[in-house]
């Protein structure tokens, strides 16, 4: 057992002084309030967070971090770049590239990712001996970045959508597809959850899955989270009314992939009959508001989601930033530009969605809070930096970056401490992982 005594720690009902609570496999218990710290107890200064939720990681595209924006462009240009850098992948560059982007993570502060993983196959369009060695090495880089995990496999299966129908795929894009839905099936179906890995699903997009096929994915996917983009360009929405006269949402819909356990990324371009639909199916929303200001993908309705239903979470998404804290306040702050009010949303509103909301979207329903029982996942933040000295412990998460975090703990184990990850200062390791790229 270990025991802790924080000077803030934020609790379900909000943030509170002197809390004590202890760690024995894995799980918080004897969480307790207005204490002193007991003999024995580690102290933690500042405020500590239950663990914080990456909803939506590509852990690739963090290699495209500041090298597209020479020329300007468009998503769709953005979309070139990811394409070239996915066709020289392979398990080795993967998993350290992984690693390292699951340690900036766990060094910013994130204690569980879900992994959107959709570069399957080798880069012929084959499978590879173990058809799942890439999910495999994205479970090893977590595994040794001592990150949880959740491992969301897509089914990807045309090269897009126009008003005349999906289109072929291209030489890229075989890498992501497999044959059919069965194929999809079968191939996740050979990996298995563990105390630190969940197995979810998704569908890519409706833009590179049929309609058709969208039914068989949810049924597949029963008792997993299931996640899909959903309506991040207008481009999306105006091919699917052209094909199939309806929104991206209502299509979803109809297929029967709305739901408690389903989390649509982005929703950034909804009509308000999209909204309610959203919301009256408990569908989590995952914001990822430097993705989306960064693609120039638009403002989407954080406040209005939240109102109909619909539980927000947040996620780093193309890794332009991995900070838990710029896309909390980018939730909020995205939505002062767009409706010139402020406090659209409480501190403890963030601090819920990267939290409790985050954890449940991705498979992890008992962790996301400190308190009895649950997930001994947590993350201390500096109050005495430069950025964070005289903020109210309540209301830290605007002012505190990644830079602040003093440690992380998964489980109960410490995986980074003083902005160094357990297994190296992450830019090193970055570091290292790009020279293999360079390389290839
Ligand atoms: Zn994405």
């Amino acid at each position: 057992m270990s025991s802790y005594w924080a000077a803030y720690a934020w609790l379900p009902d909000g943030c509170h002084a002197d809390v004590g609570f202890d760690v024995v496999e894995g799980r918080f218990v004897g969480v307790r309030v207005g204490i002193e710290p007991s003999a024995g107890a580690e102290i933690l200064l500042g405020v500590t967070l239950p663990g914080l939720a990456n909803g939506h990681s590509h852990a690739f595209h963090r290699a495209l971090r500041g090298r597209t924006h020479a020329a300007g462009g468009t998503f769709w240009t953005w979309r070139q770049h990811m394409y070239a850098l996915a066709a020289r992948l392979d398990p080795d560059s993967y998993l350290s590239l992984a690693r390292a982007v699951f340690a900036e993570m766990a060094q910013a502060g994130y204690t569980v990712v879900g992994e959107f993983h959709y570069l399957h196959h080798d880069q012929g369009g084959r499978p590879y001996a173990d058809p799942n060695a890439m999910g495999a090495a994205l479970i090893q880089a977590a595994t040794e970045a001592g990150i949880r995990l959740t491992l969301i496999d897509a089914c990807y299966l045309s090269g897009g959508l126009t008003a005349t129908g999906h289109l072929p795929l291209d030489s890229v894009q075989q890498r992501f597809a497999d044959r059919n839905v069965d194929h999809w099936q079968a191939r996740i179906s050979l990996m298995n959850d563990t105390d630190q890995v969940r197995i979810g699903a998704a569908a890519h997009s409706v833009r590179a899955v049929p309609a058709e096929v969208l039914r068989v994915i949810g049924e597949a996917a029963e008792e997993q989270p299931l996640h899909v983009h959903l309506s991040e360009q207008p481009a999306e929405n105006a091919a699917t009314q052209a094909f199939y006269g309806c929104t991206p949402t209502e299509l979803l819909a109809d297929h029967g992939l709305l739901g408690r356990r389903t989390t649509a990324v982005h929703a950034t371009h909804l009509t308000d009959t999209d909204i309610k639909t959203l919301g009256s199916s408990q569908t989590s929303a995952c914001f990822c508001p430097t993705t989306e200001r960064d693609l120039a993908d638009g403002i989407g309705p954080a406040r209005r989601l939240a109102d109909a239903g619909s539980p927000l979470t947040v996620g780093s998404d193309q890794q332009a930033v991995i900070d838990p804290f710029e896309e909390l306040r980018g939730v909020e702050l995205h939505e002062r530009l767009a409706t010139g009010e402020r406090g659209r949303f409480t501190p403890g509103e963030l601090i819920m969605i990267a939290s409790v909301a985050g954890y449940r979207s991705l498979g992890w329903p008992d962790g996301g809070r400190i308190a009895d029982g649950a997930l001994a996942d947590f993350v201390v933040v500096r109050s005495d930096s430069v950025r964070t000295i005289g903020s109210d412990p309540d209301q830290i998460a605007y002012a505190a970056t990644a830079a602040d975090i003093d440690q992380v703990i998964v489980a109960g184990r410490v995986i980074a401490r003083d902005g160094r990850h357990q297994l190296g200062p992450a830019a090193r390791l970055l570091a290292i992982a790009f020279d293999q790229l360079e390389a290839l």
